[in-house]
C-alpha cells in the first residue's frame, strides 16, 4: 500500500509539493481551508474586471517547466508564458518615465536616452548580479540548505568558501550607490529586495540577485492572468490523483513521542504517514502543533517580510501612457523603509505599483475599461497601527493624490473597488503578522535562520511555502514544494 501524505494548504508550495509526492506514488490528501487553492496567488472577477490578487509578474519561468515535466505533462499544452515587455514602467517625479526591459539592445538603448553615464555601469552591475546567481542558485535556492551531508557536498563547500564573491557584507544599497550614478537608478535598483520582502537598507548586497532574474532572466505574464498557473497546478494534482479537499481546515497536527501521526479535522484524527504544511510555519507552530510553545516563541521573534496594501480598482477609460507594471517612486526612498521597518507605520509618501494586466488581456476589463491592481508596501502588523479603516482611507488619498500629480485623475473613473489588507492578509491564509513573503531577508544569516523544510522535532513533518527554505516568490514556493517532496521521499520511503 502507498504511504500516506496529507499535506495542509493549497499554496503554490502545498501544491508543488502534491503534485510531486503523487507522482512519487504517494498517496496524497491536500487541504485548504479556503474555498479557492492557490492562497496568496487568487483572483476575482466583478462585473466583467478580471483581477490576480496576489502575483502578477512571473519569474523563471523553468521552473514551472520542470514541475509540468516532472509530473508528466508538456507545460505548453497546461499555459502559455510570454514575456512582458517592457518589464516595467518607472515614474519619477519631475521626470518622464523610464523602461526596464530584459531585452539588452533595448535596455541599453534606453539606458543611452535617459541615463548615458550610467551604461556602463548597468552592465557591470548584471554582471556582478549574475556571478552572484550562478554562485547563490545551487546552494541557496535549489538546495536544502539545512540539511548538512548535501552542505558536505563539492560544489556547496566552494560556494561557502568563496563568500564574499555574493557581497553578503554590504548591503543591497551600499553596493547599488557604487554601481550607479543616477539617484534615480539607485533608487530603481533598491526596489528589488522588496520582490522578497525586505528592505534595501538593510538586506545583504547577495539579493541584488534578484535584478538579474527579473532584468537578465525575464519577466513573464501567463495567459488568462497569473492565476491560470493555479489552475493548471490543481488539474495537474487531480489527474495524478490527489484528493483535494476545500473549505477544510486542519486545526491540529498530530504527534506521538516525537512522530507524526496525522492532523484532526472537525475534531476527527485522520492518520497518515507523513504531513507536509504548506501554512506558514510560524503560525503553524502557534496554532496547530501542541508542546511547541518556546519554538512558536523563537520563530515569532523572526522578523516578517512586509505586508501589503492592495487595491483593485475597475477603471473607466484608457491609459496609452501606462504599461503593464508601472511603479510610481516616492521622493524619500530611505524614510519610506526607515517608516516601515523601523517605525512600523506605513510611510505617508508610498511608492505605488499598478499592474494593468487588461494591457495584454483585453478580457480582464469591459470595453474602453482597465483593470488597476494597486499595491503599497506595508509593514508586517504590530501594535504601532492604529484603526485600520482611517490608515487605508489615508494611504487611498496618499495614492490617488500621487497618481494625480502624474497626470492620472483617476479617482472619478473608479467603476468599481475591492481592498484587501494586511490583516486580510492574516486571516485569509494564515499568514504570520500579515507578512506576503514569510520571514524578511533583513540579515546576513537569513538563508540559514528561514525555517528548513524538515523538521528536526517531529520526524514526518515537512514545510513548504515562502515561511520556508528558500523564501517567497512563486518559483521560490514551487522550488520549496519540490525539496520537501523529495525530503520526504528520502526518508519516508524507507
Ligand atoms: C499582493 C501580492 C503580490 C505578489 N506579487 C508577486 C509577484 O508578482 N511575483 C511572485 O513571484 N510572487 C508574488 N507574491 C508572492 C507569492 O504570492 C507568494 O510567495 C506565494 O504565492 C506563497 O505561496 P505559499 O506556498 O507560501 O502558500 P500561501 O499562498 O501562503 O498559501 C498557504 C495556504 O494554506 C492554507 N492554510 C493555512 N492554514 C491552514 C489550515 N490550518 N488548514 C488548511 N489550510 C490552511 C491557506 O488558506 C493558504 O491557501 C505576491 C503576493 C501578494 C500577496
Amino acid at each position: 500500500m502507498p504511504k500516506k501524505i496529507i499535506v495542509i494548504g493549497g499554496g503554490i508550495g502545498g501544491l508543488s509539493g502534491a503534485i510531486r509526492l503523487a507522482k512519487m506514488g504517494y498517496d496524497v490528501h491536500l487541504y485548504e481551508k479556503n474555498k479557492m487553492l492557490g492562497g496568496k496567488m487568487g483572483r476575482i472577477c466583478r462585473e466583467g474586471f478580471t483581477f490576480d490578487t496576489g502575483p502578477t509578474l512571473l519569474t523563471m519561468p523553468f521552473v514551472v517547466e520542470e514541475l509540468f515535466q516532472f509530473a508528466g505533462f508538456d507545460a505548453a499544452d497546461m499555459l502559455q508564458i510570454t514575456p512582458v515587455e517592457p518589464v516595467c514602467r518607472y515614474f519619477f517625479r519631475d521626470s518622464d518615465p523610464f523602461d526596464a526591459s530584459a531585452d539588452q539592445k533595448t535596455m541599453q538603448r534606453n539606458l543611452m536616452k535617459r541615463f548615458p553615464k550610467d551604461m556602463v555601469n548597468y552592465q557591470r552591475f548584471m554582471h556582478y548580479a549574475e556571478r552572484i546567481y550562478n554562485k547563490t542558485a545551487p546552494v541557496f535556492i535549489f538546495s536544502p540548505v539545512h540539511e548538512i551531508r548535501k552542505l558536505l557536498k563539492w560544489q556547496v563547500f566552494q560556494t561557502l568558501l568563496t563568500l564574499y564573491q555574493i557581497d553578503p557584507f554590504r548591503t543591497v544599497h551600499q553596493s547599488v550607490k557604487r554601481h550607479f550614478q543616477d539617484p534615480r537608478l539607485v533608487q530603481l535598483f533598491d526596489r528589488y529586495p522588496t520582490y522578497n520582502g525586505s528592505n534595501p537598507y538593510r538586506a545583504p548586497a547577495t539579493l541584488n540577485v534578484i535584478p538579474y532574474v527579473e532584468l537578465g532572466l525575464g519577466g513573464y505574464y501567463i495567459k488568462g492572468g497569473l492565476y491560470s498557473l493555479v489552475e493548471s497546478m490543481q488539474k495537474a494534482a487531480k489527474t495524478l490523483n490527489v484528493k483535494i479537499h476545500t473549505e477544510t481546515e486542519v486545526e491540529r497536527i498530530c504527534h506521538d513521542n516525537h512522530r507524526i501521526q496525522g492532523v484532526s479535522i472537525h475534531g476527527e484524527k485522520i492518520d497518515a504517514d507523513a504531513v507536509l504544511c504548506n501554512a506558514d510555519v510560524v503560525t503553524s507552530h502557534h496554532d496547530l502543533i501542541d508542546g511547541f510553545q518556546k519554538k512558536a516563541k523563537r520563530l515569532g521573534r523572526l522578523e516578517p517580510s512586509l505586508s501589503g496594501l492592495i487595491f483593485f480598482w475597475g477603471i473607466r477609460g484608457e491609459h496609452p501612457n501606462l504599461g503593464q507594471h508601472n511603479i510610481f517612486f516616492s521622493q524619500d526612498y530611505q524614510k519610506e523603509f526607515t517608516r516601515i521597518f523601523q517605525d512600523l507605520i506605513p510611510s505617508e509618501d508610498p511608492t505605488v505599483y499598478v499592474s494593468i494586466s487588461s494591457k495584454s488581456e483585453s478580457r480582464h476589463a469591459p470595453e474602453g475599461c482597465e483593470n488597476w491592481f494597486v499595491l503599497v508596501n506595508m509593514p508586517y502588523l504590530n501594535e504601532n497601527q492604529s484603526d485600520e479603516n482611517e490608515l487605508t482611507n489615508r494611504i487611498r488619498q496618499a495614492v490617488l493624490q500621487k497618481l494625480k500629480t502624474c497626470g492620472l485623475d483617476i479617482e472619478k473613473n473608479i467603476l468599481i473597488e475591492k481592498t484587501i489588507t494586511p490583516r486580510d492578509i492574516a486571516i485569509r491564509f494564515r499568514s504570520n503578522r500579515g507578512s506576503i513573503y514569510g520571514i524578511s531577508s533583513n540579515t546576513l544569516n537569513s538563508a540559514f535562520k528561514r525555517p528548513p523544510n524538515r523538521s528536526r522535532q517531529l520526524r514526518g513533518l515537512y514545510f513548504a511555502g515562502g515561511s520556508t527554505h528558500p523564501g517567497g516568490g512563486v518559483p521560490m514556493c514551487m522550488l520549496s514544494g519540490k525539496i520537501a517532496a523529495e525530503l520526504i521521499n528520502e526518508f519516508e520511503s524507507r
